[in-house]
């Protein structure tokens, strides 16, 4: 059987900015070989078993990495798998995606392209500098600086100059001094403006502002790092007044959120919206457990009215119980039962089911939970607890309380501690790491064997969980409450933090 290649753009470093086709791509995957240039927020999206080829490219040994990557895309299609060319930005733009397309044609493996939001119009969009405006120019021009031999070449700078339009250079950080030479030779005015901006749309971008016939000095200082681009215009004015990003709470904040593999992060989310980067780490898996025959009993004495409450202590121990109970019955056996959960991921899992708690306790922890349930139930109630098997006995100490409580602590899932292989990596230029539980805390520490953990700074989202943290040796901050909104200030005031701390 023939494979199939999708040459998909990632975009230019943000992971909101990959078309959802290419996730769709990604998803699928068998293969995927990628460049340096594809964020780390889009490289943790790639499927857990999904083999991963990065196909960086390094000046120097440019031609026959080239060669060798085709090769490798054709291989991996003529063994039948599904592979996904990652590359930053869109594929065709100055990125080699025409080339890595002959060899695929040449045998007859099916393709298909994805393209990609550019880095040439995102980074500029990122800094609040829109490419075109109609009171400052009529078109816009992405040129390459791309030097061969020592030079760069083919460039008509007389009729760049000529257009007015704005002129956005890729690859060119190398070759800044002679481009502005170039199109100032050619007629520029010196003080047209223009920027140089840094890894765009990442924690990290950074624009440097200057005009034209200043900016090669201004980036000598500035230690420009790679990527980066060029753009020469008047519209480079206006990041003076639209920078939006850099104005967001998080901007410049990079923070790896770990969580549980089957968990879409809403952590991420929040965070991202106040201008962090994120990488998302799935570091725990919850396996359901095979049923001893406990579990069963449990949901015959459920559906025959035999439990006054049911309580939730996680969002996976929602979904693992309502699989098993809806995989042979339907939801009336959960008619005549008060509902207990822990917090609010739990609350809200269950409410995808159709099913309203009665009770979440003021802090959102298992201790409280127990001690304030155990006050609002009558005594010799009937309790059904079905969770982890290595649950947080705190809870169920504090509802026996001497009220003769009658209590099945039910183990549906075990946790196990797991992170892909080259997680590691992923800590590059993060500034903090977001945990939402204690066993996340130990998913994390099980996939980074070998770091220094008294480098990392936690953000826990409550005492147990900062505990954890604490016992590894991280710096910790935690939230107020227990909820995702303050576990992102938490963030905020950390950020603050280490602002001063530079
Ligand atoms: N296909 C890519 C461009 C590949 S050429 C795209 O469409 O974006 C590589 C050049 O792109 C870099 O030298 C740099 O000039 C630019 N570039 C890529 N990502 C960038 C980013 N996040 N910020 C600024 N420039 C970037």
């Amino acid at each position: 059987m023939k494979g199939k290649v999708w040459l998909v753009g990632a975009g230019p470093g943000d992971v909101g900015l990959m078309t959802l086709k290419g996730r769709e791509a990604l998803q699928q995957a068998d293969v995927v070989v990628y460049d340096a240039l594809v964020g780390d927020g889009i490289l943790a999206l790639i499927p857990e078993g999904a083999r991963r080829i990065f196909a960086g490219k390094r000046a120097g040994n440019h031609f026959l990495r080239q060669e060798e990557t085709n090769r490798v895309l054709l291989e991996e299609a003529l063994a039948g798998n599904r592979v996904v060319r990652l590359k930053g930005g869109d594929p065709f733009l100055f990125g080699r995606g025409g080339e890595e397309l002959e060899l695929l044609a040449a045998h007859g493996v099916p393709f298909e392209i994805v393209p990609g939001v550019t880095s040439a119009f995102a980074a500029p969009a990122y800094f609040g500098i829109p490419v075109t405006h109609r009171d400052y120019c009529a078109s816009v021009h992405v040129i390459t600086g791309h030097r061969r031999d020592g030079a760069v070449r083919d460039i008509d700078y007389e009729a760049l100059v000529r257009t007015g339009g704005t002129l956005i250079f890729l690859m060119g950080i190398a070759a800044l001094p002679e481009l502005c030479e170039g199109l100032l030779k050619a007629g520029m005015a010196p003080d047209t403006p223009a920027a140089v901006l840094e890894k765009g749309t990442t924690a990290a971008q950074r624009r440097i502002p200057a005009t034209l016939s200043t900016l090669a000095q201004a980036c000598e200082g500035a230690r420009v790092q790679t990527p980066a681009l060029i753009v020469v215009g008047r519209v480079c004015a206006l990041a003076e007044r639209f920078a939006w990003r850099d104005a967001l709470p998080l901007s410049g904040v990079k923070a790896l959120v770990t969580r549980p593999r089957e968990l879409i992060s809403g952590m991420a989310a929040l965070l991202r919206e106040r201008g962090a980067e994120v990488v998302e780490l799935p570091a725990i898996r919850t396996v359901p457990l095979a049923d001893d025959g406990r579990l069963q009993a449990a949901m015959e004495k459920l559906a025959s009215g035999g439990y006054d409450w049911a309580v939730f202590t996680s969002p996976s121990g929602v979904r693992i119980f309502m699989l098993k109970l809806l995989a042979e019955r339907d939801i009336r056996a959960m008619a005549g039962v008060k509902l207990a959960a822990i917090g609010d991921g739990s609350r809200r899992e269950l409410l995808k089911y159709g099913l309203r708690c009665d009770f979440v306790p003021s802090v959102f922890d298992g201790e409280t939970l127990g001690r304030e349930l155990a006050g609002v139930c009558e005594p010799g109630a009937r309790i059904l607890i079905p969770r982890a098997a290595i649950g947080n006995r705190a809870l169920i100490e504090g509802l026996m309380g001497g009220r003769g409580l009658e209590i099945d602590d039910i183990p549906t899932y075990d946790t196990q501690y797991a992170v892909d292989g080259d997680a590691r990596s992923v800590m590059d230029g993060v500034d903090f790491v977001v945990f939402t539980s204690a066993s996340t805390v130990k998913g994390f520490a099980a996939g980074m064997a070998g770091l220094d953990m008294t480098g990392v700074r936690a953000v826990c989202i409550g005492a147990q969980t900062r505990q954890a943290a604490q016992t590894l040796g991280m710096k910790t901050w935690m939230a107020k409450r227990a909820t995702l909104e303050a576990l992102a200030d938490a963030v905020e005031e950390a950020a603050e933090a280490m602002k001063t701390e530079n």
